[in-house]
């Protein structure tokens, strides 16, 4: 959608602040006016605006996205990456299986004593480590080392209700949430680090190999079965419990999707055959671009980030940048009026000091005063304020969180509307289940909110009673542990 004209008082304004020759700064000291917060607001709430022709035209873009996606590699912004996990979970799955999670700073171990059909869940614990920053930055083999080692410290205290039978390997699904090009079920390749990690000597390689090196390396006897996305986990893991999850969503700090695709729709599968006609793919739907109503607020946050042009719907609706959005919103609203006084604008000008948790508190600030969203304002971003102004900086909160879920929302309904198209009415026509997980959806009501207004309002009452968008706790962990089970290299359950 085109960025909306200012209005003409702004228009006028920005000339009259603008004389040429005269640095911005100064000028907009000098023309501090306390009714230029609210003229901001207005312009960004009207460029943020996402009514329904605007929702529409997103789903519509993913789903054609997707689909030429899927024809070639390169063939659209998402890379709809195949994840070789061609059978899921059924409930059957016996035995004893570990997980791996690496996908931020911290490592999650967990294992599992899977009781087929009527046990289920027997027993499971799981620990989680967090990697020491130097390691981010070390080398691949250090970090491995770690991570086995980890592993192995936890693997001793196997025991109760743990059993293994003699001559069995142990195995593990292994959730790896970086890029990787996916070569079978259990290799792939990591085409590059994300997420602060800069560790050395593993960006081409096969990060299963350098886990089984690891391992070698501590004296580990286990076998990775399953190399997994985490939103491929999160998927195995609630399609355990549920049999109608057919895509899994993960907000938290980045932004993915994945879901259960025909093979035959898959034009570039090519080579690889899936036993059961179904396979699961990747969409890394964070790259998706087409009709997002971006803002100048946006266009500055990407050219200044350490990706820029990439990754635009993640930078709109994912919990790494929400906060960083309204902060240089507030910037801009201190800048050009008195909006925080003669507050000190040092602090609220350091990128990301303000973060979504920070955004989600204010917004669930119900008393009077708005105290908690003075505190906020206070103490992260360094800036007094009156309550007028609270309450200009709770409509920024609003308007950037509501385009951010309400787009999610699109999205989640592009995927829907594409497996829809393909199977004749078999995922709106029945019950279809979408697990969500991540800790911007986990913890952001308002967020929630507006992501599953906006699948309503592009469904229609009456389809979406048969949509359940519903939160599937650390099912990431279970998911790759079940993945382990069901690409077992032992033929019987025991
Ligand atoms: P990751 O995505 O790094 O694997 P999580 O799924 O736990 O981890 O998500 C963490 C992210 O969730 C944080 O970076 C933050 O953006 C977002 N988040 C965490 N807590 C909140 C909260 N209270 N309100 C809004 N967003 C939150
Ligand atoms: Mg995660």
């Amino acid at each position: 959608m085109p960025a909306t004209a200012s209005p003409p008082a702004l228009r006028s304004l920005r000339v009259s602040r603008l004389p040429v020759g005269i640095p911005r700064r100064s000028v907009a000291v000098r023309c501090k006016v306390a009714s230029f917060a609210p003229t901001i607001l207005t312009k960004l709430q009207k460029e943020c605006a996402t009514p329904l022709p605007v929702l529409r035209h997103v789903a519509d873009a993913m789903a054609a996205d997707m689909r030429a996606g899927l024809a070639a590699d390169g063939g659209s912004d998402l890379q709809m990456i195949l994840s070789f996990v061609d059978s899921l979970p059924t409930g059957n799955e016996k035995g004893l299986f570990y997980a791996l999670d690496l996908g931020g700073t911290n490592f999650r171990v967990l294992r599992v004593q899977l009781g087929g059909k009527d046990e289920r869940v027997i027993a499971s614990e799981f620990e989680q480590v967090s990697i020491p920053e130097e390691l981010m930055f070390g080398t691949s083999e250090e970090l491995f080392d770690f991570i086995a080692s980890g592993l192995a410290k936890f693997a001793e205290k196997e025991g109760g209700k743990y059993h293994l039978p003699h001559g069995r390997k142990r195995e593990i699904g292994f959730t790896f949430s970086f890029p990787v090009r996916q070569t079978s079920i259990d290799s792939g390749i990591l085409i590059k680090w994300t997420k602060g990690f800069a560790v050395s000597g593993t960006a081409g390689k096969d990060v299963v190999a350098c886990l089984n090196e690891g391992m070698e390396r501590q004296g580990l006897d286990m076998r990775v079965s399953a190399l997994v996305n985490d939103t491929v986990g999160t998927l195995a893991g609630a399609r355990y419990w549920d049999d109608d999850v057919m895509v899994a969503v993960i907000l938290g700090t980045g932004t993915n999707a994945c879901y259960v695709e025909c093979a035959d729709a898959i034009p570039k599968l090519q080579s690889h055959n899936s036993s059961s006609g179904r396979t699961i793919i990747n969409t890394e739907w964070g790259a998706f671009s087409t009709g997002i109503p971006l803002t100048q607020f946006d266009r500055d946050m990407d050219a200044e980030s350490i990706n820029p042009g990439e990754q635009i719907f993640e930078k709109t609706i994912s919990g790494m940048y929400l906060g960083e959005i309204v902060r240089r919103v507030l910037l801009k609203m201190a800048e050009a009026s008195d909006l925080f006084g003669e507050s000190n604008l040092e602090k609220l000008s350091t990128q990301f000091v303000l973060r979504t948790p920070h955004v989600c508190a204010m917004q669930q600030d119900n008393s009077e005063e708005l105290e908690a969203v003075e505190a906020i304002l206070q103490d992260v971003a360094g800036v007094k304020s009156d309550l007028n102004a609270r309450k200009i900086v709770l409509e920024v909160c609003d308007t950037i969180a509501k385009r951010g879920g309400r787009l999610a929302g699109a999205g989640i309904v592009g995927i829907l509307q594409k497996m829809d198209e393909d199977t004749q009415g078999q995922i709106y026509g029945k019950r279809t289940v979408v697990a969500m997980d991540g800790g911007l959806y986990e913890n952001y009501p308002q967020y929630r909110r507006y992501l599953k207004d906006a699948v309503t309002e592009l469904l229609g009452s009456e389809i979406s009673k048969n949509i359940i968008i519903e939160h599937t706790k650390d099912g990431s962990g279970i998911g790759a542990a079940l993945l382990a089970a069901s690409n077992s290299k032992y033929e019987h359950d025991f």
